[in-house]
């Protein structure tokens, strides 16, 4: 004999029901099978909500009451072609219900022993019309109510089983059953007095589990919608994936950490006989599901899963008072059952100057009342606080009975949550150490549960979150990069890249799951209206691990909220030069809010775009090389200047052709006065570890006084003409010494200076091309020659790919 419990998914649709009777029919032609229902899917929910408006005189729970009706009927007309005698023995169920109701709405009170009665009509509706239909389909089938076999103590909503009088109740009924398989509703008792009573919210897997252990079958199946327990809540986590094995105990902790896929108790009275539950999926029957037993499931996992319970309140109470006075936690978890509040967490610290536990945060106002109640004395002498309570809050969960056996578990666990800025409120071990356990705050959970089942069960990949401001010409080339390399990454460095938000000034859009790259433009063009600090604001409420926030702007606003950012352990990526380049104060805190808060700050891209000029010289300095000098040309677009500027082709002329094909900032002064060039040197005589400002770094113009004063972009190019003789002179001062003019960046000795200089060939700046630029590190360890990083310095592919590598190299952190 099997016995075989099928939840409200199961049940919820006369498509579902089908596949029950298929699954049912199928196993019978070998076993007698008990079968035990929940009420319709959602239908336990709708009676309790008709019950409380009836209770507060709100005539709505007359609408709610027809919605429950008419998904009966749905059910019942989907499933049988001549639905009309169903419907009649269904409709003297739904007389008695409405009366209830009725009743509840006149003397305005819904008692727990009026609720219990009120929700027992959903299983009692449900089981009812299954076996009917089984009966209509002329199959061996009986159909019997659970009230009349398991008998309870009067604990209404979440009665206690009497086992002795169910076990026989049961035994004798089944002694004389005859029929292959006997429909039972879930969840409802009676007690010993004969009131109705229920088992407690998704207590049906409970009855299955009662009757299966008095009956000593050799099989529980749970069948529900989904396949198995899994790793993580599944509705969570969208990698967690079905554990094929697990003990009793590992089970009961998962589900009483909030598994919901078993109902806590069910473990219980199968466990001694030693009894397996098998979870299966109705909707995918041919699925393993999960297996729970006492054999030893040969998996070499430590932690088999993680689980959560949300809505907890956290109780603190305090004092000098308690330590060393026995009986204390006594009075403490006496008041609490006085007032049958459960208790889900326990700590106490060594001191035993203060005692922490967790509680359902529905309980939390009865519970402290009841405390300061009983400490009142001990409060009023001020040995012990008056209780501090926390709400919002959740517990996290991960088990498995092989942790014992391994150390830095816990280790991980809190590394990942600190990386993801995540506050650990309290902290409890089960002495068996099957159970690590944290309390952490409610909206945190999402994030907790993703990041640790990539650290404990995708060892392999590795999510990243990223969040684009500035989607212009490097914006899209990113988004490009980033979807031409997803599956490579995702196969080759087990990266799973996710551009969750985009924004530039006017537009913006979210996607929690990632952003289709197939089609991003148009759904950008149709995005929401942006803002700065609403694009903040949304990355922060999505709270995703790994996240990185990208920089494509030149935006003095946009480098201001890096701050923000990186408070919350966001990672910051930018090729926006203001931030390194604002007063070193601003560059110092920066780097400081990047590793308090363990949050990387990347800008590779500041300097020579793609070329990897900061990241060299940052590891120089790591690796105790001391830098002697730098020497650069930093500038792409001072270079296809003075690469195209002659005694034929006017100063100008040059200028504009630069600007016109993209080679220089719009206002083509930043980049002619040396501006750009000196900001860049900056960074990297900060980098080398100079509390260096812009005022410091001479800057030896070659642009004259009055091209320096003009008043705009139109009156700088009027000056440019005016002054051609001038630049005809540079350039014929070059010739005439055989040399190119070339814009050049110098540091050494902690200081530094940007100015045109005739370079004479032979030197490895002279035949520099096009943007190209060049950096040539003199060290101890390369004092005569250079470490030089050279190639293109401007442009929208390499500087996206320079972005692209920063988003990568904080993935490999
Ligand atoms: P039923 O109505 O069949 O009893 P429940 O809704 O009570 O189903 O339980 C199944 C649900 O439990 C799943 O749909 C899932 O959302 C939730 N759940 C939470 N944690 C887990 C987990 N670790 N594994 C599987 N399901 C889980
Ligand atoms: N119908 C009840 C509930 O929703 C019992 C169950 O489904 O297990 O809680
Ligand atoms: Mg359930």
């Amino acid at each position: 004999m099997k016995v075989l419990k099928f939840g409200g998914t199961s049940v919820g649709s006369a498509q579902n029901i089908k596949k029950v009777i298929d699954i049912l029919q199928k196993e019978s032609l070998s076993n007698p099978l008990v079968c035990v229902v929940s009420a319709v899917g959602g239908i336990t929910d709708k009676l309790l909500e008709a019950g409380a408006l009836a209770k507060q005189k709100d005539k709505k729970y007359k609408t709610v009451f027809d919605k429950i009706k008419t998904i009966h009927y749905k059910v019942i007309e989907e499933l049988t072609p001549d639905s009309t005698t169903i419907k009649k023995e269904v409709d003297t169920k739904f007389e008695d219900l409405e009366q209830l109701l009725n009743g509840i709405f006149l003397i305005n009170e819904l008692s727990p022993k009026t609720s219990d009665k009120l929700v027992s009509f959903g299983e009692l509706l449900s089981s009812f019309i299954i076996a009917k239909t089984m009966e209509n389909m002329g199959l061996n089938t009986i159909i019997k109510n659970s009230q009349e076999l398991i008998v309870t103590n009067s604990n209404f909503t979440k009665a206690e089983v009497i086992y002795d009088v169910t076990n026989k109740n049961i035994i004798d009924y089944f002694n004389q059953a005859t029929q292959q398989v006997t429909i039972l509703p879930g969840f409802v008792s009676k007690s010993h007095l004969g009131e109705i009573t229920t088992l407690g919210r998704g207590g049906s897997d409970f009855t299955a589990a009662i009757i299966a252990a008095a009956l000593k079958v050799e099989q529980l199946e749970i069948w529900t919608d989904v396949s198995g327990m899994y790793t993580t809540n599944p509705k969570l986590v969208k990698q967690a994936y079905p554990i094929n094995n697990l003990s009793y105990q590992e089970a009961m902790e998962l589900s009483h950490f909030g598994a919901k896929v078993l109902y806590p108790p069910t473990v219980q009275p199968v466990l001694n006989l030693a009894i397996p539950i098998h979870i299966k999926n109705t909707l995918h029957p041919e699925a393993n599901g999960t297996v729970i037993s006492n054999q030893n499931n040969g998996s070499d996992l430590t932690v088999k899963g993680i689980s959560h319970i949300d809505k907890v309140a956290l109780f603190t109470l305090e004092g000098s008072g308690m330590v060393g006075i026995p009986g204390f936690s006594k009075r403490l978890f006496e008041t609490l059952a006085s007032e049958k509040i459960n208790i889900i967490f326990i700590t106490q610290a060594s001191s035993e100057h203060s005692i922490c536990f967790g509680i359902d945060e529905g309980n939390a106002e009865t519970a402290e009342l009841a405390i300061n109640n009983t400490f009142e004395n001990e409060i009023s002498l001020h040995k012990i606080n008056p209780i501090i309570v926390e709400k919002g809050l959740s517990i996290i969960a991960l088990i498995g009975d092989n942790m014992k056996s391994h150390q830095g578990i816990s280790g991980k666990l809190f590394s990942t949550l600190g990386k993801n800025n995540i506050n650990v409120r309290a902290i409890a071990q089960g002495a068996s150490e099957k159970n690590i356990s944290a309390v952490i705050n409610n909206n945190d959970v999402s994030k907790a549960l993703n990041s640790l089942h990539e650290r404990f069960f995708e060892v392999n990949t590795k999510q990243l979150n990223v969040f684009i401001t500035g989607i212009g010409n490097v914006g899209e080339k990113l988004i490009d990069q980033i979807h031409q390399q997803h599956n490579f990454l995702k196969k080759n460095l087990k990266l799973d890249v996710k551009i969750v938000g985009m924004a530039n000034s006017r537009k913006m859009i979210f996607n929690p799951k990632g952003i289709d790259l197939n089609n991003w433009a148009s759904q950008f063009h149709h995005a929401d209206k942006s803002s700065i600090e609403g694009f903040y604001q949304k990355v922060i409420e999505l709270n995703l691990r790994n996240s990185i926030f990208v920089d494509v702007t030149a935006d003095k606003d946009v480098a201001a909220v890096y701050e923000n950012y990186l408070k919350q352990s966001v990672a910051v990526v930018a090729c926006n030069k203001i931030a390194c380049s604002d007063k070193y104060a601003n560059y110092k805190n920066l780097q400081d809010l990047s590793l308090k808060y363990n949050a990387s700050f990347l800008y590779e891209t500041n300097v020579g775009a793609g070329l990897p000029i900061i990241n060299t010289l940052n590891n120089l300095v790591a690796s105790g090389d001391k830098v002697i000098s730098i020497q650069a040309v930093l500038s792409g677009s001072l270079n296809f200047v003075f690469n195209n500027f002659s005694d034929k082709k006017n100063f100008h002329d040059t200028v504009k052709q630069a600007q016109f094909e993209g080679y220089t900032e719009p206002d083509p002064r930043i980049d002619l006065s040396g501006i750009d060039v000196a900001r860049k040197i900056l960074i990297l005589a900060r980098e080398n570890g100079i509390p260096m400002e812009i005022e410091d770094i001479v800057n030896d113009s070659f642009l004259t006084k009055s091209n320096l004063e003009s008043t705009s972009v139109d009156n700088f190019y009027d000056t440019l003409i005016e002054e051609e003789p001038h630049f005809q002179k540079l350039y014929a001062d070059a010739k005439a010494n055989n040399c190119q003019l070339k814009y050049v960046a110098e540091y050494k000795n902690g200081k530094a200076k940007v100015g045109l200089q005739q370079i004479p060939e032979g030197h490895p700046f002279y035949n520099l091309e096009g943007k190209d630029n060049i950096v040539m590190f003199y060290t101890q360890r390369y004092p005569e020659q250079p470490l030089i990083v050279k190639g293109a310095g401007a442009g929208a592919d390499v500087t996206a790919s320079g972005l692209f590598a920063d988003i990568i190299r904080i993935a490999n952190k």
